[in-house]
């Protein structure tokens, strides 16, 4: 048998890269099993050295720890997710609870962790960079905050808690892929009427991807499924497809996320309880930014109120709309988007197609690319020859104002059924100096539809923001400059993560970058400055609407991770909260429990969504320093931006990062003005 397994292996490809051509799903499980045994080794030496506990043999050596685990998960978890098949659906599936065990065993033995109290209690008398005594007060309290403390039997049970919370979670994951990706919904070419020539190209593409018997069809990817909700002149259509997107893992049978939901939000609390915190909430919160629930609360109620005013003024305007067309019927959740866009195109004679053939996705990356360049001196050097996992992915080398290696960025932005829904940033390799200077390959995912031979992809305005969000979080990782792997790029808090790429968001649609980048795709003219214009009016339009849909989920993830007893039937706690809050009809929540993956299919932004509205008050705050500044690129703000927000990692309190990039702590008011609802 041929034990060779390209996953363990030196990689000698260019920037060691992972050489995906040789991997197989094959090798994953034994490389993870022998990256675990290789990092219970290490953990070993480190219990047995028989020289009392110092910085170096604790927790350098620890940091220095599992990195072969790192690599090999590197490659698996991302692959997961952006180009998944049964096999490696399986394998999820197999190692999500070994990894887990594995983890818990680590933070639950107790001779590594008395070695770390032991250099805790004495951190005033040792002598410690900045960082490292962060990373020595983090490591601490990531052991209490994983059980280190927990003695008998809530010990085993923490264990086991631990690995049943995994193995839910990662099937939570799969069902909401699987309901995506076993919907289609068919049309004719007389089901588009209303749609936008780059709409329907989109639809002829995923009919004949997914082989289906009409010309046309709709998956229920949010690229496919937000266009026709926009455009679609019909009716019912739009009510059958808004009805399946929101029934994502709420279908009775295999793929049903409802009483999964159940079990994990009371084995979290049942942990949380263990742990000594009257709720998930309480627990979660406490190494945020915010603190504690009570603070994330108080930002969601602040803007709560004004957007559902907001909001209330928006529906009546859609439904004058609607009753001047003689419609016969309340506006509802199926109709807004598509009465909101006849009205944007009434009052700012903003035509989103019109409007999209000036934005190609192409020219859009060279947008963020270019800012990237203008802020931090970055240039992406388009290599053909780096490996990729995917013939859609693009390689980039990127390289500082002096040439020098910053680090690999790959680009795969176009949907496809093996992908789950969405856009995020991961890496393959996270930046770390702990021995040698290791620069980081970052990956940004995206669901566009793909070019056909005849048409670019063109974006929406919503699309544009969400492609530069995530090259901002992409630059967060690829300046990280820090010693210690795990304070590195993103691991920060979740509500400061959302800072530098909601601020990066803040460029996407200035004059400025439009009139360089906005080009027709079939003129090449430069967007008309009139256009500009109306898209700088029409900015605050349907705010009410959007932070009513996001601030309902907040509200649902927070509510539901704060109570002392796990709600038994999710379907009737949601209503009850979404009744609480007083929930406006015709909006439903961003995203339903059933397929909220943010929260349910791992935990990083369980009690967490709130993140992105506590990120969003720091980003109203933190462009306004360039504003002031009078430059959007000025070079002075530019720098404290990198060296205390993009290239720290989680080297500082986020709060004490913020203050030295501000000059000052962040001012909350800016949020509302942001969003038009102060
Ligand atoms: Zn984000």
């Amino acid at each position: 048998m041929d034990t060779h397994n390209p996953l363990l292996e030196t990689w000698s490809t260019p920037f060691a890269l992972p050489p995906f051509e040789t991997i197989e799903s094959t090798h994953f499980l034994p490389a993870f099993e022998a990256a675990m045994r290789e990092h219970d080794a290490e953990i070993w030496v480190i219990v047995h050295n028989s020289q009392a506990p110092d910085y170096a043999n604790t927790i350098d050596a620890l940091e220095r720890a599992g990195q072969t685990l790192n690599k090999v998960g590197g490659v698996f978890w991302n692959l997961a997710s952006t180009d998944s098949n049964e096999d490696l659906r399986a394998i999820e599936r197999d190692v999500s609870p070994l990894l887990a065990r594995h983890y818990t065993a680590i933070s639950l033995n107790a001779e590594l962790f008395a070695r770390v109290a032991t250099l805790y209690q004495n951190r005033a008398s040792l002598t410690m960079s900045d960082e490292q005594a962060r990373l020595l007060e983090l490591t601490y309290k990531s052991f209490v905050r994983t059980g280190a403390l927990l003695r008998g039997a809530d010990r085993a049970r923490y264990a086991e808690i631990a690995e049943k919370l995994a193995s839910l979670e990662a099937q939570f994951a799969q069902n909401v892929l699987a309901d995506e990706s076993s919907f289609v919904m068919e049309l004719d070419e007389a089901d588009l009427a209303g749609l936008p020539a780059d709409v329907k190209a989109a639809a002829a593409q995923t009919a004949a991807e997914r082989k289906t018997t009409k010309a046309f069809a709709l998956t229920l990817s949010r690229s496919s499924v937000e266009p026709y909700l926009s455009h679609g002149e019909r009716r019912d259509l739009r009510e059958d497809l808004f009805k399946a997107w929101i029934a994502r893992g709420a279908h009775p049978g295999t793929t049903d996320n409802r009483p999964l939901i159940v079990e994990i939000l009371a084995l979290r609390q049942e942990r949380s309880q263990l742990l000594g915190y009257a709720t998930f909430a309480d627990y979660k919160l406490e190494p945020t930014m915010a603190g504690a629930p009570q603070a994330a609360l108080d930002l969601l109620d602040s803007v709560w109120r004004p957007a559902r005013a907001k909001a209330s003024e928006e529906c009546a305007g859609l439904q004058a709309v609607a009753d001047l067309q003689g419609a016969n019927f309340k506006i509802a959740a199926h109709d807004w988007r598509f009465y909101a866009e006849k009205l944007r195109r009434e009052r700012y004679d903003l035509d989103q197609g019109a409007l999209s053939a000036y934005f190609q996705l192409d020219r859009m990356i060279d947008a963020a690319f270019y800012c990237a360049e203008r802020l931090f001196g970055l240039r992406f050097l388009a290599r053909d020859d780096l490996p990729t996992y995917h013939p859609d992915v693009r390689g980039y080398e990127v390289v500082d104002r002096k040439g020098g290696h910053v680090a690999i960025f790959l680009g795969d932005y176009y949907a496809r059924s093996s992908k789950r829904s969405g856009a995020w940033m991961s890496n393959f390799r996270g930046q770390k100096k702990l021995d040698g200077d290791v620069r980081p390959i970052v990956v940004n995912v995206m669901n566009f539809p793909k070019p056909s031979p005849d048409r670019p992809t063109l974006l929406t305005l919503t699309e544009i923001t969400t492609l530069f969000h995530e090259f901002g979080h992409a630059l967060h990782g690829m300046l990280s400059d820090v010693v210690y792997p795990s304070m590195s790029g993103t691991a920060t808090p979740t509500d400061f993560v959302e800072f530098p790429s909601q601020l990066y968001e803040h460029w996407a649609l200035r004059p400025e970058i439009l009139q360089r980048f906005a080009l027709h795709s079939e003129t090449g003219a430069p967007i008309p400055s009139k256009m500009i214009d109306r898209i700088m009016e029409a900015r605050h339009f349907n705010q009410g609407f959007a932070t009513v849909e996001f601030c309902a989920s907040a509200y649902v993830d927070f509510l539901i991770h704060s109570r002392t007893k796990a709600a038994d039937d999710i379907e009737a706690t949601e209503r009850d909260i979404l009744q609480e809050i007083a929930m406006p009809q015709e909006i439903v929540p961003r995203h339903g429990a059933p397929h909220f993956s943010h929260i349910f299919s791992s935990e990083s932004y369980a009690a967490g969504y709130y993140s992105y509205l506590w990120s969003e008050a720091l980003d109203a705050d933190g462009f306004a320093a360039f504003e002031e500044a009078g430059d959007l690129f000025d070079p002075a703000v530019a720098k404290r931006l990198h060296d205390y927000v993009y290239a720290a990692g989680n080297r500082r309190d986020p709060k004490d990062a913020y203050a030295l990039f501000r000059g000052r702590p962040p001012r909350f008011d800016a949020l509302l003005r942001k969003k038009g609802l102060a």
